[in-house]
């Protein structure tokens, strides 16, 4: 180890079917020390790395990249040539981020032969997610092999809900030869939400009903008593809930009947229009809410109805779940909308008011990468934003599998 007082780091990796972005986060400070993005893998064209560190952004467009393991080997070269060091920065482990881990990983795991088998068979559940991520880890060992690694899953948290809230009143023999239920998503997000939350409003976690609003480009609202999950938006797969950046979110699925048989869709097509022509992204030709609002304050009035569609969602979600938990203490506000878009927080405030939820719009309208409180002291609800750190979540749960192996009886080098 060098001279530098390094607490321990990790390094997080999210692999998509086209691209991988990874984090190296500090396990003391929860920063991230550096990070960067491959783009563009398996694609005929020439794929794109950028690597940031210590202030310096690394880009480079000069090879196409054939498959994962091309991208991460160039990675690890990154760290070499442009640092951090990962042996001088003292890297414990590697978490892989996994969107699906169905009924076989309700708490995270170490990588394995036969974990990545599991995560590959799981593919099933998440076709777009779980293939690239098996892959990344895969990878990952090969390259790394006297690191250990991890897999933390999105599902994991949500496999404590309730269950008339996880299933579905589908066919009970269907249901259960196909394993479709409510997985739900972004769990990391959420648990660290529900954890942080408490303190940030000064109330006692014990007993809390608090509603987390994960409101990125893809969105989703979590309900928690003291901690625990008992609703949450997403379902099977990410498709069902908020309205979100190129994704339906619920949706009659007779839909799907009728374009089967009257625009003669096939499945992958669906599937396309579903989760990547719909939501913002399908109604304006934007994904970005920041373009969205722009369009609509500029007179757009599609843009203006998927906005108001946006928030429309939000509030009934609120609604139901506030009834369901009987009862509402906090709300909190978080991912890329939900962080730093104060209209829209003021919008589904605003829709709130009626139950006494009270925001000040000062608070609201301050930009802050601070967790903080933005409703007024005699607001029946307290209100939050709190920057999430999922990267931070997956680094503390694969720390934690290195020293003590995971729960299904695997322990690194054993
Ligand atoms: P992901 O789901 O990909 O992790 P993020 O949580 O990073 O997404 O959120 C990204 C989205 O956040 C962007 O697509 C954009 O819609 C939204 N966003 C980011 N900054 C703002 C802003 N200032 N105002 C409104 N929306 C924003």
């Amino acid at each position: 180890m060098g001279g530098r007082a390094v607490a321990k780091t990790v390094l997080v990796i999210n692999s998509g079917s086209s691209s991988i972005k990874y984090q190296l986060v500090d396990l003391e400070s929860g920063e991230g020390l550096a990070s960067g993005l491959v783009e563009k893998i398996d694609e005929p064209v020439k794929g794109i790395y950028t690597h940031k560190f210590n202030g310096d952004k690394h880009v480079f467009e000069d090879e196409i990249i054939e498959n994962h393991e091309q991208g991460l080997k160039r990675v690890l070269a990154f760290f070499d040539e442009y640092g951090p060091n990962l042996k001088e920065y003292d890297l414990v482990a590697v978490g892989h981020r996994v969107v699906q881990g169905g009924s076989v990983f309700p708490t995270p795991a170490l990588v394995t032969e036969e974990n990545i088998a599991k995560v590959k068979e799981l593919a099933v559940l998440a076709p777009l997610h779980n293939g690239p991520e098996a892959v990344g880890a895969e990878v990952m060992t090969r390259l790394l092999p006297d690191v250990p690694q991890g897999f933390v899953f999105d599902s994991s948290f949500f496999f404590q809900l309730p269950d008339a809230s996880a299933t579905y009143a589908l066919n009970k023999e269907v249901a259960d030869k196909y394993q479709i239920r409510r997985y739900g998503a972004h769990g990391t997000s959420h648990e660290f939400i529900g954890q942080v939350a408490p303190e940030v409003a000064g109330k006692p976690s014990e007993g809390l009903k608090q509603i987390v609003l994960h409101i990125g480009n893809g969105a989703s609202v979590s309900a928690q008593i003291s901690g625990k999950p008992v609703e949450t938006s997403m379902g099977l797969t990410p498709l069902e809930g908020l309205m979100m950046g190129s994704r339906t979110g619920d949706i009659d699925p007779a839909a799907v009947f009728h374009l089967i048989r009257n625009a003669g869709m096939n499945v992958d097509e669906l599937d396309t229009l579903f989760n990547k022509k719909s939501g913002l992204m399908g109604m304006t030709g934007h994904g970005d809410m920041r373009e969205v609002l722009a369009l609509r304050d500029g007179g757009d009035e599609t843009a203006a109805l998927a906005i108001d569609m946006y928030v429309h969602r939000i509030v009934g979600y609120i609604g139901n779940y506030a009834a369901q938990m009987g009862g509402l203490d906090v709300i909190t506000f978080t991912a890329g909308v939900g962080e730093n878009s104060d209209p829209i927080r003021a919008m589904v405030c605003e829709k709130l008011a009626p139950f006494g939820v009270k925001i000040d719009a000062e608070k609201n309208e301050t930009r802050s990468s601070e967790p903080r409180v933005i409703s007024t002291p005699d607001s029946s609800v307290t209100v939050c934003v709190i920057p999430t750190n999922e990267e931070l979540a997956i680094a503390q749960k694969v720390a934690q599998l290195a020293v003590e192996g995971d729960a299904y009886g695997n322990k690194f080098n054993a």
